[in-house]
């Protein structure tokens, strides 16, 4: 029933981190599928997806997620329904038959989820270590803020204080607990790669390499190939996909902060961002 050669690499990352371009960026390879996020599959049927699939269609009409979907009608169980943040036995053994099933569906050796639920990978880490891969992808925490701050836009300077508190807490504890999760895992086999979003939008050839070998997949050119080709990915901005060259603009976001909210920003993360080596100060080279 199991696939023994199906391996989960699971992108361990913050929402509005960029995760949906670096699983664009894995699903090029001819081995590899990426398949997006399981919090969208919270369905008993196809027909209960209110998201597109990647590809543009429905999922229910799409030619990959439809086949899945058929194997588990078929069994009466329902496809997947996941409640808490975290991956009880029941929603994992669900969770490695749909990744099977996709496996087996578009033969592909490794599956890439990117869940943005932190304790699921742990529950794979746990129970399949050396099938597991997590790409702990990181973006500057300034970032982030700014994406969610276009997003949710509080009207009032204690609405902005508050957000970037929250994100920053948020932040500290997330990549904390994914640190803890390496050092727990590695040595039972979990393999882990950090991977910056502003290193992959530079270099993705260079990153991608990195990660095709974490991942011992043959190695692989994307720059070239990244146009826009088909993905069956359920969740995350597929529909805002941006060629690889306007994302590489986006490095110039922390210049355009006012000093006051950069520097404001930068002392509630300084832990995080001297870890993951950000700048601290504005630079000139941007
Ligand atoms: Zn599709």
């Amino acid at each position: 029933m199991t696939c023994k050669s199906a391996n989960i690499v699971y992108i361990q990352s913050l929402g509005h981190s960029g995760s949906t371009l670096l699983s664009r960026l894995f699903n090029l390879h001819p081995n590899a599928f990426s398949m997006g996020s399981f919090r969208e599959l919270e369905i008993d049927h196809a027909d209960d997806i209110d998201t597109l699939c990647g590809c543009g269609k429905h999922p229910s009409e799409c030619v990959v997620w439809r086949r899945v979907f058929e194997h588990f009608v078929e069994r009466g169980q329902g496809c997947f329904r996941s409640s808490t943040g975290g991956l009880g036995r029941q929603q994992f053994l669900r969770s490695i038959r749909v990744i099977d099933s996709l496996a087996r569906t578009t033969s592909s050796t490794h599956i890439c989820e990117l869940t943005h639920d932190g304790r699921r990978v742990q529950g794979y880490a746990e129970r399949i270590p050396e099938r597991t891969v997590m790409i702990h992808f990181v973006r500057d925490p300034r970032a982030i803020y700014r994406s969610y701050l276009r997003l949710i836009n509080p009207p009032t300077k204690l609405g902005r204080f508050s957000l970037a508190v929250k994100i920053a807490r948020f932040y500290f504890r997330r990549n904390m607990y994914t640190l803890f999760l390496k050092r727990k895992y590695c040595k039972r086999g979990l393999r882990y790669i950090r991977i910056r979003y502003e290193d992959l939008c530079d270099a993705p050839d260079q990153q991608m390499h990195d990660v095709f070998r974490t991942c011992k997949l043959e190695p692989l050119t994307v720059s070239t190939a990244y146009q826009n080709e088909v993905n069956h990915i359920i969740g995350g901005n597929v529909n805002r996909f941006k060629p690889l060259g306007s994302v590489r603009d986006e490095r110039k976001f922390m210049f355009e902060f006012s000093r006051s909210l950069f520097s404001f920003v930068t002392l509630l993360n300084l832990p995080m961002i001297l870890a993951f080596r950000y700048p601290v100060l504005k630079t000139t080279n941007a």
